[in-house]
């Protein structure tokens, strides 16, 4: 049979699944699901559709599987590798979750929420909020992607040192299989130890076992007083300690630890004027440090300030300044993830989000820092991140005047290269939360080892024999 006639026949028998304005098939209509966030990959995709139930889901899974169709999950489509983004064959589906969006209850008892796969994530923040709940879940993106991408991707962001990533965050997943059956893991459990944990699986695969239509995931009680602060430090050694320090005398109060290095501050104020850092002169490492508590105001003030103080004495900052209001806080917050907007706005830029243990983080960098300069003079070192989880973005961007896109076809695999190789020494992770995608499928091999890998590949070929799930993507079979 003629592949037209095949595809024909396909977008027909999706017809009696989907009225036909959830499936857009013209070129122009599925434009603007072919490319992802950084403009990095842009696929084809025979048609883009649109579920509402996991019913409707689970039909179209059926139908791909018969028709040897494969399907690329996508949520909000701002993922950072390419995960949600079709390849270049024209011959996959996209099937887009935003549809599926319900709060299907909030249970008050066992503080949990149980939704949809498509609820944005700055929606859910904002129901929990309603409800007198904190959904801690906060990343620079949660305007527009959806629980189903955090899932997927196992998400991090800003709240993990208190509240721990997306996984740590969900009770309870309903999936799609590559079967086409609905597998409800919707229980809500805090303990359940009957086998293995399929809900794990599932979370940060990425779309490749199972599309993910529904989760429960945890609530907690809004805390009543937060304070916010920024403080200069000299060296990245000091900010490790400044860490401790924090741990240990705000212990769980501590709820946010993000650093920025000058150059990202530099880059930030370049394309958001407003948003120049408040501390005097321009330190070399700005940190944000976020504490929360169900005490009063006073309480937790008096606290950060006897910590501050501390610092100071320590000499492990040489300036601070307190938020005054949740204006200013805010303003210190957007400071922070404004820089990946900036960086955007710079030109392509070559991301490295790795994690690297405490204690080898000052030998990362420094070494990393010194190798960098010395291959490639001039380069700009965009270095920040959630540091309480030792997670860096060391992002770099070409020496000022080169173009961007010239200087990353030239030199992208040796600077991934040699900055990898630093990672692996230091016995660090080359993806920390942006999960792998397309971007860092080859080099997964590598770093995971062989047995890690092949165990990964022996997982995929039981649950998507057919590979009809996300090919291509984390790992190939
Ligand atoms: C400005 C900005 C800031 C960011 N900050 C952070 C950060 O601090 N921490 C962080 O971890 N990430 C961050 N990200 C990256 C991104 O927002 C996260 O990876 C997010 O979790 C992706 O969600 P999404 O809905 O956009 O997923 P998509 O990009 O649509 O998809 C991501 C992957 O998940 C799969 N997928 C999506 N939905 C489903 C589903 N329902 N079932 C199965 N598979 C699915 C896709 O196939 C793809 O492989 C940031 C991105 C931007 C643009």
């Amino acid at each position: 049979m003629r592949s037209e006639h095949v595809n024909t026949t396909f977008i027909e028998q999706l017809g009696s699944i989907l009225e036909p304005q959830f499936i857009l098939t013209a070129d122009q209509d599925k434009t603007p699901y072919l490319t992802d966030w950084r403009k990095r990959f842009t696929g084809k995709a025979l048609a883009v559709v649109f579920p509402k139930t996991s019913d409707e889901v689970a039909k179209i899974v059926r139908l791909c599987s018969d028709s040897n169709i494969s399907i690329v999950p996508q949520g909000g489509h701002t993922g950072f590798c390419g995960g949600a983004t079709p390849d270049a064959s024209g011959k996959q589906i996209i099937l887009n979750l935003k549809r599926m969006n319900a709060i299907r209850e909030i249970d008050r008892a066992n503080q949990t929420i149980t939704l949809e796969a498509g609820c944005i994530l700055q929606t859910v923040q904002e129901k929990a909020a309603q409800e007198d709940f904190l959904f801690p879940l906060s990343l620079g993106a949660e305007g527009s992607c959806m629980i189903g991408g955090n899932l997927a991707t196992n998400a991090g962001g800003t709240n993990v040192l208190r509240y721990g990533n997306t996984r740590d965050l969900c009770l309870g997943l309903e999936v799609v299989t590559a079967k086409g059956e609905i597998w409800n893991g919707l229980k809500g459990l805090r303990k359940d130890n009957t086998g293995y944990d399929l809900r794990d699986l599932f979370i940060g695969s990425e779309g490749t076992l199972g599309i993910i239509t529904a989760a429960v995931m945890k609530l907690y009680p809004l805390p009543v007083s937060q304070w916010t602060t920024l403080v200069a430090v000299d060296n990245i050694a000091s900010s490790i300690a400044l860490l401790n320090l924090f741990q240990k005398r705000a212990t769980s109060l501590l709820t946010g630890f993000e650093m920025m290095t000058e150059e990202s501050l530099d880059l930030n104020e370049k394309h958001f004027p407003q948003m120049a850092n408040p501390l005097k002169g321009k330190p070399p490492y700005t940190v944000l440090i976020e504490l929360s508590d169900y005490e009063s105001e006073e309480h937790v003030r008096q606290l950060l300030e006897s910590v501050l103080e501390e610092a100071f004495d320590g000499s492990l900052i040489t300036d601070a300044v307190i938020a005054s209001n949740l204006t200013q806080a805010n303003a210190f917050w957007h400071m922070r993830e404004h820089i990946t907007l900036a960086q955007a706005e710079e030109g392509a830029n070559l991301k490295h989000d790795i994690t690297i243990p405490l204690s080898s983080l000052e030998r990362f960098i420094s070494q990393t820092d010194a190798l960098m300069k010395a291959q490639y003079p001039g380069i700009r070192i965009i270095n920040f991140g959630h540091l309480g989880d030792g997670n860096l973005h060391y992002n770099i961007a070409p020496p000022l005047g080169l173009d961007s896109q010239e200087f990353n076809r030239q030199y992208e695999k040796p600077i991934h290269d040699l900055i990898y190789a630093q990672v692996e020494a230091c016995h660090g992770s080359i993806s920390a939360e942006h999960g792998v995608g397309q971007l860092k499928l080859d080099g997964l091999r590598a770093h995971k080892g062989s047995v890690a890998h092949d165990l990964m590949k022996a997982l995929k070929t039981a649950l998507d024999p057919q590979n009809i799930l996300n090919p291509h993507k984390v790992v190939s079979i």
